[in-house]
């Protein structure tokens, strides 16, 4: 059996969609986004909100938005997607990288506390792997620290935490309408904000510097970070499609533990107290991880690691006082993080996944522990 990583669920629908889209003759950003973004914001029950050409972009839009700059330090956890670090650089401000928690991996809010310096100006949690953050405890030390918060929501669309809605806790929240998140429109982002000068801003930033289209006079400097009308059709559709899209993830997720609770050898990620969790991936662990992704690809699973330490980085070695920056790099600091990327199997969770190939994950997973039992 063959098993691939990610799988966006697409059909028939988005297909008309897309060529309605086009018979419309109405390709940029145009009247399907502005639908999307009012469906968005109903969603999350935001206020404001605005399209970015991905990710990435949105965080980078979203930081910008918050004045974040040269010579200004933003925490953000070890654990995550490289993204969250980049789009920080991009802004000239340094991303200082914060231990995670032991339980679920995400960004630790006491180990926060050493990090702030008078340069910090944000916080920026990571709703990771589909399940939110402790959005209680990072306003608190925002509020205490006088930090702007911008939430990376990229893995956690239709997330809740204590019944509101994950990326609208703080100053912005970012999400990622790539192929294997929840909704998928290819490439897309989107950034959400609660204040109406935020707002302006990203506006602003996101179209050469005005606000009215058409106009030649630019206020401020801005840039091109516009969606297309045929990603927001196929994004419409899938908006559609998300209460079902995040009962197939939720359905897949039961089914995992039902075929592997059984197996000593493996422990899932536990849920944050208050959070829903609607899987990005179904993350395991357990002792000779590594080996195990091994021996499941070669069984035509596709797995991933849990995200590199950013610390550990390659890229970023640069930013440690080994090499004249000021950040203090060492394992050490970052056990959790470590211990993350080594013990941890991410699985395939998309919404057409099967119970058989589950079942068949299951028994793959089941058979290598066998074996190394008997091999001793
Ligand atoms: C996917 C992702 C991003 C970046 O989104 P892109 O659309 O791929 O640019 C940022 N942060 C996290 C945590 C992600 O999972």
């Amino acid at each position: 059996m063959k098993i691939p990583h990610v799988f966006p669920w697409l059909g028939e629908e988005e297909i008309i969609a897309l060529g309605a889209t086009i018979e419309s003759n109405w390709i940029t950003e145009g009247p399907r986004s502005s639908e999307f973004v009012n469906k968005f914001n109903q969603l999350l029950g935001t206020q404001y909100g605005v399209f970015a050409p991905n990710g990435t972009l949105a965080l980078y839009l979203g930081l910008l938005a918050l004045g974040i700059g040269p010579e200004d330090e933003v925490l953000v956890p070890d654990c995550t997607f490289i993204a969250s670090a980049n789009a920080v650089l991009m802004t000239g401000a340094k991303p200082v990288f914060v231990e995670v928690n032991d339980y679920n991996f995400q960004i630790d809010i006491p180990k926060c506390e050493y990090l702030v310096t008078s340069r910090t100006r944000a916080i920026m949690p990571v709703h990771l792997y589909g399940m939110a953050a402790n959005m209680t405890k990072v306003i608190n030390f925002a509020q205490r620290h006088n930090l702007r918060v911008i939430e990376d929501t990229a893995q956690a669309i239709g997330v809740k935490y204590k019944g509101k809605s994950a990326g609208s806790f703080g100053d912005v929240g970012c999400f990622s309408f790539f192929a294997d998140k929840t909704i998928a429109t290819g490439e897309g982002g989107f950034v959400v904000c609660r204040e109406q000068q935020i707002y302006e801003k990203l506006e602003q930033l996101r179209n050469q510097g005005r606000l009215e289209r058409g106009s030649y006079i630019h206020p401020t400097v801005g840039f091109n970070f516009r969606f297309t009308d045929l990603q927001a059709a196929v994004g419409l559709v899938q908006l559609h499609r998300l209460s079902a899209i995040i009962r197939r993830k939720q359905t897949i997720l039961e089914w995992y533990h039902k075929y592997l609770d059984d197996l000593n050898e493996v422990t899932f990620l536990k849920v944050e107290p208050g959070s829903n969790f609607i899987p990005h991936r179904v993350v395991i662990f357990c002792d000779r991880a590594h080996q195990l992704m091994a021996y499941l690809s070669e069984q035509g699973v596709q797995c991933r690691t849990v995200f590199y330490p950013l610390h550990k980085q390659p890229c970023f070695a640069y930013l440690g006082k080994a090499q004249g920056g000021t950040l203090d790099l060492d394992d050490d600091n970052y056990p959790n993080a470590v211990y993350a990327y080594e013990h941890g199997v991410a699985l395939p969770v998309f919404p057409t996944l099967s119970e058989e190939q589950v079942s068949y994950i299951g028994d793959c997973i089941k058979e290598f522990f066998s074996f190394s039992v008997h091999q001793g």
